[in-house]
């Protein structure tokens, strides 16, 4: 057989194997309860999030180079996370400041490797608006939103494969690092879908209510994000259908659940506490 032939074969099979992968991969959220479509399985999640935070890192203006300060973000989202259901999630978190002064975003990659702006975080003036977006995106990680998405685009099975391979061993070759670079790309760039977005928002008010933080954080976050909004390139939050104000309606809502009797006066606001961390090394 001739060399083209055999490499059309070989594609023709990783096709299909993909597609088998994705229809047959089906498995139950624990902390979500919902059944989802993944092709990784959780330790690959994190492999993935290890090997493409590199490239996030480089792709948005690099660690912002104050150990204060990334101390400060992963102590409180370390806080949001052992504090709360999250906990129980097989993801190792860890969260980065991105010296991006202007752009106003956070993100995700799946497996725990979560990252926030300094053009958000001077945005903020209190710990729970940040333990609200760290929230947030802690819930795209544990509902695998990521993963999902990366299983719909058929990526998943190549990624398995690049994954599994550079993970057990240390030269990686240039098609798994092209695999892995592809799929940071999709997740940097992603735009997720309105559902996803509510359910984050959901889960975030539930991770940092169970950590002692004040939900109105993730209201004033949402009216941060809203008025920070212009034009070009939205915030990851507010890339997708529901308005913010649909949304903060929504938060209300669920903070009225949670609370029928009011929100406790005793759970942290942090003013005093971010401003005294943060203005300094800002
Ligand atoms: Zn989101």
């Amino acid at each position: 057989m001739g060399k083209l032939l055999v490499r059309l074969l070989l594609g023709l099979i990783f096709a299909l194997f993909g597609t088998f992968n994705y229809c047959s991969n089906v498995s139950q959220n624990p902390i979500t309860d919902e059944q989802q479509r993944v092709a990784l399985s959780p330790e690959q999640e994190v492999a993935l999030g290890r090997q493409g935070r590199q490239e996030v890192v480089q792709q948005l203006g690099g660690l912002y180079p104050s150990p204060q300060l990334q101390t400060y973000i992963d102590q409180v989202g370390q806080q949001v996370v052992q504090q709360s259901e999250a906990a129980q999630s097989p993801y190792p978190f860890e969260f980065h400041l991105l010296d991006s002064p202007d752009t106003v975003n956070a993100l995700a990659l799946p497996g725990g490797q979560i990252f926030i702006t300094t053009g958000l975080l001077r945005e903020m003036d209190s710990e729970a608006q940040l333990a609200g977006v760290l929230g947030h995106e802690v819930g795209h990680v544990v509902a695998r939103h990521g993963s999902e998405h990366l299983a719909r685009r058929q990526l998943g099975a190549m990624l398995v494969n690049a994954i599994g391979i550079a993970a057990s061993d240390s030269a990686q070759s240039a098609q798994q690092a092209a695999a892995i670079a592809q799929a940071v790309n999709q997740l940097v760039n992603l735009r997720y879908g309105r559902e996803d977005e509510l359910e984050s928002d959901r889960l975030g008010l539930q991770f940092m209510t169970e950590a002692d933080y004040d939900p109105q954080g993730l209201v004033e976050l949402m009216q941060i994000l809203e008025s920070a909004q212009s034009g070009g390139n939205p915030p990851e939050f507010l890339s997708t259908h529901p308005s913010p104000d649909n949304r903060i309606a929504r938060i209300e809502e669920d903070i009225r659940e949670t609370y029928p009797n009011g929100v406790p006066p005793e759970l942290t606001e942090g003013e005093q506490r971010f401003s005294q961390i943060v203005a300094p090394e800002l």
